[in-house]
């Protein structure tokens, strides 16, 4: 057995799910006794958390593991975790003889035992062990304001294009007390903005006894001390219910940020996708936030070149851009996801047709969103200070999300600050404010 700790190395690929699925194995290593590396070649175990979104990701997720595994120490070991893990375990392990271990989601309760053996380290704290790493709520201090909360795991929809469901499972939600536990520790470490996050997050409590569902989650949180900011992450528009709107519009800790994954406005290939709604429908839900949230932000994603765009469903949905005016919006090639109905569809568009609809949507998209931006000139925003960059103070209102939306630019402030500014000007994704005394 090893006498010293051993030290590890972290790298993490994909979403802010993965981040936070990355910061649960790293706290849980910590309490296990292990160290963190400072730099890949110094590490005794090197671990790869692993995205399998879409084909680039995976490729991704490939090289980063093959990098790794050239750069580490010759003793030391690899281990494949993450969604690619779960999908393609054994496929994996015999693929790449240079990892040592590959651990898939639903095999968490047991990593630290594997890298245990694998390391040869006799954990000194037993409370490590086995606990599937949904309902950890330690988490090292995040080095922003604002961090993830992963509040369910898993999906109950059957979306044709998307594998989630079949490696993430069915949805389990955590119990409330579990997810205030979290967020006390992270407020305590100094976050102000909380994001929570889902596949299907406003479906939050379905599967447990929570009748009130993400509406009473949104109160209970809202009771913490110190908490300055709760954001919501990844709607499905039909779940999307009045309550849920009343509560994002009138809780004041609550961001009136509606994040809404429409997908698309053609009715027939939302039919196709195996989702409900059309524009129409999607129009009449953006009238109603709007409606109740005055100064609503509304972010949404879209898919282009699902088998079967027209280029007459690319002008439908050119007209749903113009008419929706969201705040931002973020266009996604169709990606063939082996294994869902989707990827088996006839239709399939070519890739040079899907590239120019997507140019082209995108660049009306940013035009809307320069429009939408300096209509906020003059306007006051409350914001905090996620960072300073190059001597730029980078800060963020109820308007924009972490890492994908834009930034407000400021001329003072502090990390973590949290400041009443004046909006003075827009550039594109950016805007420039002044801190209001
Ligand atoms: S709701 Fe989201 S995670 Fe669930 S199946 Fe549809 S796209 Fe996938």
């Amino acid at each position: 057995m090893t006498t010293d700790a051993p030290s590890v190395w972290l790298t993490t690929l994909g979403c802010a799910k993965n981040q936070v699925d990355s910061d649960k194995i790293t706290a849980q290593l910590a309490g296990a006794g292990y160290r963190e590396a400072a730099a890949i070649d110094q590490a005794d175990v090197v671990m790869i958390n692993t995205c399998a979104f879409i084909e680039a990701a995976r490729r991704e997720s490939i090289e980063s593991v093959l990098d790794a595994a050239g750069r580490k120490r010759d003793d030391a070991k690899v281990v494949v975790v993450g969604c690619m893990a779960q999908r393609y375990e054994s496929d994996l392990a015999q693929a790449l003889p240079e990892v040592d271990d590959v651990v898939g989601l639903n095999r968490y309760g047991e990593l630290i035992g594997r890298i245990d053996a694998l390391a040869q380290w006799e954990p000194i704290r037993l409370a490590s062990s086995p606990m599937d790493i949904l309902y950890e709520v330690r988490r090292p201090a995040p080095s922003t304001p604002f961090a993830y909360v992963k509040v369910a795991e898993g999906c109950d929809k059957i979306c044709s294009f998307c594998a989630i469901p079949q490696f993430r499972g069915k949805q389990r939600s955590r119990p409330p007390v579990n997810i205030q536990s979290e967020v006390v520790d992270l407020v305590d470490k100094g976050v102000g903005e909380i994001v929570l996050v889902a596949q299907d997050l406003a479906s939050y409590g379905r599967d447990i006894d929570a009748p009130g569902g993400l509406v009473d989650l949104l109160r209970f949180l809202s009771d913490i001390d110190g908490l300055r900011r709760l954001r919501l992450l990844y709607l499905y528009p039909r779940e999307i219910s009045d309550q849920l709107i009343a509560e994002m519009a009138d809780n004041p800790l609550v961001a009136p940020y509606f994040d809404l994954s429409l997908q698309h406005s053609s009715p027939s290939l939302l039919r196709a996708m195996k989702r409900a709604g059309s524009g129409e429908a999607h129009l009449e839900l953006i009238a109603r936030i709007r409606t109740a949230a005055e100064h609503a932000a509304m972010r949404s994603s879209f898919i282009v070149g699902f088998p079967g765009e027209t280029e007459g469903d690319v002008d439908e949905l050119v007209e749903f851009i113009e008419s929706a005016q969201l705040d931002w919006a973020g266009f996604f090639p169709f990606s063939p996801e082996e294994g869902t109905p989707a990827a088996d569809l006839p239709g399939r568009v070519p890739e040079g047709d899907v590239m120019e609809r997507l140019r082209r949507l995108q660049a009306l998209q940013d035009g809307v969103t320069a429009q939408r931006n300096s209509e906020q000139i003059g306007h006051r925003l409350e914001v905090v200070v996620d960072t300073i960059e190059d001597g730029s103070v980078v800060a963020r209102s109820h308007r924009e999300a972490p890492e994908i939306d834009g930034v407000i630019l400021l001329d003072e402030g502090e990390r973590g600050d949290w400041l009443d500014v004046e909006v003075t000007g827009a550039y594109g994704q950016e805007l420039v404010a002044e801190v209001v005394r």
